[in-house]
């Protein structure tokens, strides 16, 4: 379970690290683990389960400092760092969870260790089980052949994005892209020609894009991409790009290659206070329009405010 820790301790060990830890009587241990153990079972955040964690584990060992590395690559850092640091890879069964650091000012002693050891297994299945949790929702907001957000990711986040410009009073822009006679390429060149061409695209979006913008896949072969802080003008910049460089791709054999266009439909936020929907509905309509117009182009509805 804990690699270089024991996880439980034998009935000798687990009275010889009572008696390390000398601010706290037998009864209040036992009661200081049971708090922590209760605590650790409440949270699905995994950095909350750490945080808590943490906090419970000043009360007992006097730990300063705690670093934890996620698989990931995030790092969550509380307290403040100390001088004498121990750390322990932590894993379940074939899971590994992350690395956790400690540190203090003193030295922490052998049965201090011990304890320590024996309380990080109160921490193993929590949080084993909220990192699932999150897995479980973040694979719920992604399409999986792109691997970009999906329609619910995308409602979501553009709830978010039109709050935050409100509240900031920021530009906002929604462009709405569709492969142009998609449904031509799966017919002539098969399904999983057609998949390569959605999963270029994306990527294509996502190479042009900043890294503030967000691409999603809003259904079959149809993208938005949310600019923030980035007006009409910003917008049909950043579209016509996104035009020129998905027309250079090029799919299939030498003997077969051929290319892609899209259209492209452009909402921007108006200056008053407007639901998502409005935004959403703009984008949408000049994507209509540019279909109309003969496809391969791009069209910008500006609120009529
Ligand atoms: P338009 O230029 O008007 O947009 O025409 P279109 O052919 O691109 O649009 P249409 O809506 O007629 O066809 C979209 C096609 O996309 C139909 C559907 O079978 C196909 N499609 C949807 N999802 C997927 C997918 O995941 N993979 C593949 N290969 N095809 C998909
Ligand atoms: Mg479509
Ligand atoms: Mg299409």
């Amino acid at each position: 379970m804990i690699k270089d820790a024991r996880s439980e301790l034998a009935q000798g060990e687990y009275s010889a690290v009572q008696s390390a830890i000398p601010h706290l009587s037998q009864p209040e241990l036992l009661e200081a683990r049971n708090k922590l153990m209760q605590a650790l079972q409440v949270s699905q955040q995994p950095r909350e389960i750490i945080t808590l964690f943490f906090t419970h584990l000043q009360g007992i060992v006097g730990i300063q400092g705690l670093r934890f590395h996620f698989v990931h690559d995030e790092t969550l850092n509380l307290g403040r760092e100390a001088v004498h640091h121990c750390d322990y890879r932590l894993t379940v069964a074939d899971a590994y969870l992350g690395e956790i650091v400690f540190s203090r000012s003193k030295r922490l002693a052998e049965d201090e260790l011990a304890l320590l050891e024996s309380l990080l297994a109160h921490l193993v299945y929590p949080l084993r089980n909220a990192l699932r949790y999150q897995d479980a929702i973040a694979l719920a907001l992604q399409d999986p052949l792109t691997g970009l957000g999906n329609r619910i990711a995308l409602d979501k986040a553009l709830h978010q994005e039109l709050q935050l410009a409100e509240r900031y009073d920021q530009d906002l822009s929604l462009l709405m892209i569709d492969i142009d006679h998609f449904k031509l390429i799966n017919d002539k060149h098969g399904h999983s020609r057609g998949d390569q061409v959605l999963r270029e695209v994306a990527g294509r979006i996502q190479a042009v894009c900043r890294e503030s913008d967000i691409t999603f896949r809003y259904g079959g072969e149809e993208f938005v991409v949310l600019l923030r802080k980035t007006g009409a003008s910003g917008a049909l910049i950043i579209a016509e790009r996104l035009r020129q460089e998905i027309a250079k791709l090029r799919f299939g054999e030498d003997g077969e290659s051929f290319a892609t266009t899209v259209s492209i439909g452009v909402g921007s936020r108006g200056r008053d206070k407007e639901k998502v929907d409005a935004i959403f509905e703009r984008a949408d309509k000049a994507l209509y329009y540019a279909k109309a117009k003969g496809r391969n182009c791009i069209i910008n509805l500006q609120a009529a405010n």
